[in-house]
C-alpha cells in the first residue's frame, strides 16, 4: 500500500482556483474578478496584470517554468504552446515574469489546425483569449491557461467559442420562462453536464506491435477469440491490480486538477473501464472530460498501459461511448428538471420538459450529426448502442402523465376528465426506475436527460451545443406565445398539450435495439440517418443554419467550417486506414501466410520422400490449399483497394460518399480474407499479438 493521502486537502491543489485567489489577490482585484464573470465585464489591464502576478507566483512555487494557452481546436482534442517565464535582465541573468497581456491574448501559429476554409492561407495567424471563467492550473511544469481560440476576421476556431455562446444562449431564454413563473430572483440559469467515459487499457507491449492500433487508434483485423464478453464476467468485476494501481493514480492527478472524479469499475468488455465525474457546469465539464483523455492517456503510459479511447478498438466486443448527463439549474441550485411539488412547479416543468421533446424531434439530424464521426459509426446501431435514430425515453411514470395530457384521460382518476397543467399535481416520479432502458439515445433519468450516442474519444462540446440552442430556441418560442397571452393558464395549458401532441412521435420506451423498432420509427417518420455519410450532408440544411445564426452560436460561415471540417476528418481517417490495411496486409499478413504455407508444403514433400509416398499428407494439403486460397483472394482485394484509393474524388462531399460507399465495404471483406488466414496460420507465425492475447492478457 502506498501511503494515505489526505483527499480534501489534495483537492484542486494544482487548481488556480477562488480560494486560491482570495489568498494570491488582492480584495480589490478579487472583486474584479468576481465581478467580471458574473456581469460578463471585460477586466481592465491593471486587474488582468496583478492576476498574471499572482498565477506566475503561486505557478512558479508548484515548480512551473512555463505557461501555455491551452485550447479546443476543431480537432476536438485540445492543443497548447508552451512559453517559458524567462526574461533577460541583462548581465547574462533572467526573472521569471508574466504579463497581464500575456494571460489575456496569444498568437498560436492558426495554419496547422483545421479551419474548414475560414482562414485565408495569407493570414496564418489565430488568437487565444483567456476565458476568465474557467480556472486555470499547473500540469507537468506549466500553468495552463483556459482559453478561446479565434482568427484574425473573429471567426471562432474551436469549440469552446460556440459552447459559451450556447450557454448564454439558454440562460437568457430559461430566465424569461422563470419571470414567467414569478422567479425575479434568478440571473442566470446554469447546463450542467456529468460525462460518463468509457475506455480500454491495455499492455503497452501488445499496442507497440500493432501498426493499426498505433496509427488508427483500432485494430483493423484480429479473428473472434475463442471467448468474448458472453459470460459477463467483467462488468462491474474485481479490478486487477495492475488497474487498480492505475486507477488510484488518475484519480488522484485528477482530484489535484479539480476534476470531480467519483465513480470507477470495470465495463462490460474485457479490458474496459469507465470513470464517471460528479456533473459540474457545462463547459468546465468539457474542460473536465478533455482533462481526463489527456490524463488517461498519460497517466496509463507510467503503468505499462496504453489507454484507447477509439470507439471500437476490437471487433465483437462491446465498444466505448460516453453518456452526456444534462439539466438546467438556477443560479440557487434548483433543478429545472425536477418535477416540484406545487402544481406550479409542475406546470414549470412540464414547460421545459415539453421545450425538450419539441427540440429534439425538431432537430433530430443536428443532435445526430453531432455525434457522426467515423469511429462512432461503429457502435451506432449495432446492439452495444443506442440505434442512429434518435429518440426520448421517459419511462412510464412520465409517460403517462405525458398521455394523460394528451388524451385528456386523468392520469390518477379515469373519471376526471385531464390532467390540467398548473391545477394537478403530477404523480412522484422514481428515479431509479427511470434509467434502466439502456437502449435510449436520450433517456430521462429522474431529473435529468442523459444523451447517450456520444463516443469515448469525442469531445463533449458539439453534443452540448446542440442540445443548448435547440433548447434555447424552443424556450424563445414558449417565451414569445406565453408573454403575450391574456390567459395565462388557458395559454400555458394550451401550449403544453399542443406541443406534446404535436411531438409525441419521438417518445418511445421500448427496445431500441429491436428491428421493430426501426421499421416503427420509419412509420413515425423519424429520421434514421445510419453513417456519418449520411447523417452530415443533413448538418446544413437551412433549418440548421437559421437555427444557429439566429441564437448567434456560429456565422454561417463558422458553421460551414464545422461541415467542411468533419467530412475531412472523416475522410483523412479512412484514408489512413486503408493504407494501414494495405501496409499490414502487404508487409505482415501475406508474408506469414506465405511463409507458413511453403513450410507446410516442403513438410509435404519431405514426409513423401521419407515414406516414398506412401503417407499423402491429407491434413497439410488442405491448410495449404485452404490457405492458398485466401491468400490469392487477399491479394486481389488489396489490389483493388489501392486502386480505389487513386480514384477518390477531389470534392470534401463526394470524396466523403466515396469513401463511405467503397472503400469501407471493401476494407470489411479485406477484414474477412485476413482474420481466416489468421485463424489458419500457425500462432509461432502471425506477426502480432492476437485478440486473445490482447483481451485476456
Ligand atoms: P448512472 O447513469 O450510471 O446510473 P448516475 O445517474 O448516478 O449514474 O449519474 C451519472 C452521471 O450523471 C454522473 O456524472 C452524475 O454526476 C451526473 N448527474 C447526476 N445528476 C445530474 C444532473 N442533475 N445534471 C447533470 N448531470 C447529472
Ligand atoms: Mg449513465
Amino acid at each position: 500500500m502506498s501511503k494515505p493521502v489526505c483527499i480534501p486537502e489534495l483537492f484542486g491543489t494544482d487548481v488556480f482556483n477562488e480560494s486560491t485567489m482570495k489568498q494570491y489577490l488582492s480584495a480589490e482585484a478579487y472583486g474584479a474578478w468576481k465581478h467580471c464573470i458574473e456581469n460578463d465585464n471585460p477586466l481592465t489591464l491593471d486587474v488582468a496584470n496583478e492576476i498574471a502576478e499572482a498565477m506566475k507566483l503561486w505557478a512558479t512555487e508548484k515548480g512551473a517554468t512555463h505557461y501555455t494557452h491551452w485550447f479546443q481546436p476543431m480537432t476536438g482534442i485540445t492543443a497548447e504552446k508552451h512559453d517559458s517565464f524567462i526574461t533577460p535582465v541583462g548581465e547574462g541573468k533572467v526573472i521569471m515574469e508574466f504579463s497581464g497581456k500575456e494571460l489575456i491574448r496569444g498568437e498560436p501559429d492558426a495554419s496547422s489546425f483545421p479551419s474548414g476554409g475560414l482562414r485565408a492561407t495569407f493570414e496564418a495567424r489565430g488568437y487565444t483569449a483567456w476565458d476568465p471563467t474557467a480556472f486555470a492550473f499547473v500540469k507537468d511544469g506549466s500553468l495552463y491557461i483556459p482559453t478561446c481560440f479565434f482568427s484574425y476576421t473573429g471567426d471562432a476556431l474551436d469549440k469552446k467559442t460556440p459552447l459559451l455562446r450556447s450557454i448564454d444562449e439558454v440562460s437568457r431564454e430559461a430566465v424569461r420562462i422563470l419571470r414567467l413563473f414569478g422567479d425575479l430572483d434568478t440571473k442566470h440559469v446554469r447546463v450542467s453536464v456529468g460525462a460518463e467515459q468509457e475506455y480500454f487499457l491495455i499492455p503497452k507491449s501488445f499496442y507497440a506491435q500493432r501498426e493499426d492500433l498505433r496509427l488508427t487508434g483500432r485494430t483493423l483485423f484480429g479473428a473472434t477469440p475463442p471467448k468474448g464478453q458472453e459470460l459477463d464476467d467483467h462488468y462491474f468485476g474485481t479490478i486487477r491490480t495492475r488497474v487498480s494501481n492505475f486507477m488510484r493514480d488518475l484519480d488522484e492527478q485528477l482530484w489535484r486538477l479539480g476534476v470531480l472524479s467519483k465513480t470507477k469499475h470495470n465495463e462490460g468488455a474485457p479490458c474496459q473501464h469507465e470513470l464517471a465525474p460528479i456533473f459540474t457546469d457545462a463547459s468546465n465539464a468539457c474542460d473536465a472530460n478533455q482533462l481526463i483523455m489527456m490524463v488517461m492517456k498519460k497517466c496509463a503510459a507510467k503503468h505499462d498501459l496504453v489507454c484507447l479511447l477509439h470507439e471500437k478498438p476490437f471487433a465483437g466486443v462491446n465498444g466505448s461511448g460516453k453518456h452526456n448527463n444534462w439539466s438546467l439549474c438556477t443560479d440557487a441550485g434548483k433543478n429545472l428538471f425536477n418535477p416540484g411539488k406545487t402544481p406550479r412547479q409542475n406546470a414549470q416543468f412540464l414547460v421545459f420538459l415539453a421545450a425538450f421533446i419539441k427540440g429534439i424531434d425538431e432537430y433530430q439530424e443536428l443532435l445526430r450529426c453531432s455525434v457522426a464521426f467515423a469511429g462512432n459509426d461503429h457502435r451506432l446501431g449495432a446492439h452495444e448502442a443506442p440505434p442512429a435514430i434518435i429518440s426520448i425515453f421517459l419511462g412510464d411514470e412520465l409517460t403517462a402523465v405525458v398521455d394523460s395530457i394528451i388524451n385528456g384521460a386523468n392520469y390518477k382518476d379515469p373519471e376526471k376528465s385531464l390532467m390540467r397543467v398548473g391545477v394537478d399535481v403530477m404523480p412522484v416520479l422514481p428515479k431509479d426506475t427511470t434509467d434502466r432502458n439502456r437502449t435510449s439515445p436520450v433517456a430521462f433519468t429522474g431529473n435529468k436527460f442523459e444523451f447517450r450516442m456520444l463516443g469515448s474519444s469525442q469531445s463533449i462540446a458539439d453534443p452540448n451545443i446542440a442540445l443548448n440552442t435547440i433548447m434555447a430556441e424552443e424556450l424563445r418560442g414558449f417565451a414569445e406565445i406565453l408573454e403575450n397571452a391574456e390567459d395565462f393558464d388557458a395559454t400555458l395549458q394550451k401550449l403544453v398539450c399542443d406541443t406534446l401532441t404535436a411531438h409525441q412521435r419521438i417518445i418511445f420506451n421500448g427496445n431500441g435495439y429491436s428491428e421493430e423498432w426501426q421499421q416503427e420509427a420509419a412509420r413515425r417518420g423519424l429520421s434514421n440517418l445510419s453513417s456519418t455519410a449520411k447523417a452530415l450532408p443533413t448538418y446544413i440544411s437551412q433549418k440548421n443554419i437559421d437555427l444557429v445564426t439566429k441564437h448567434g452560436i456560429f456565422t454561417e460561415d463558422e458553421f460551414h467550417a464545422r461541415y467542411e471540417i468533419y467530412m475531412e476528418a472523416y475522410n483523412k481517417l479512412i484514408n489512413i486506414e486503408a493504407r494501414t490495411m494495405v501496409d499490414m496486409v502487404m508487409h505482415q499478413i501475406l508474408p506469414a501466410a506465405i511463409r507458413y504455407s511453403s513450410d507446410l508444403s516442403d513438410g509435404i514433400i519431405r514426409k513423401q520422400n521419407a515414406t516414398g509416398g506412401a503417407v499423402t499428407a491429407k491434413t497439410e494439403v488442405s491448410l495449404v490449399s485452404r490457405i492458398s486460397q485466401r491468400i490469392d483472394s487477399l491479394y486481389e482485394k488489396i489490389e483493388t483497394l489501392y486502386s480505389d484509393l487513386k480514384s477518390v474524388p477531389a470534392e470534401t462531399d463526394r470524396a466523403m460518399a466515396y469513401y463511405s460507399d467503397v472503400v469501407v465495404p471493401a476494407m470489411a471483406e479485406i477484414r474477412k480474407d485476413a482474420d481466416f488466414l489468421e485463424k489458419l496460420t500457425a500462432k509461432s507465425y502471425w506477426p502480432y499479438p492476437t485478440y486473445s492475447d490482447i483481451l485476456f492478457y
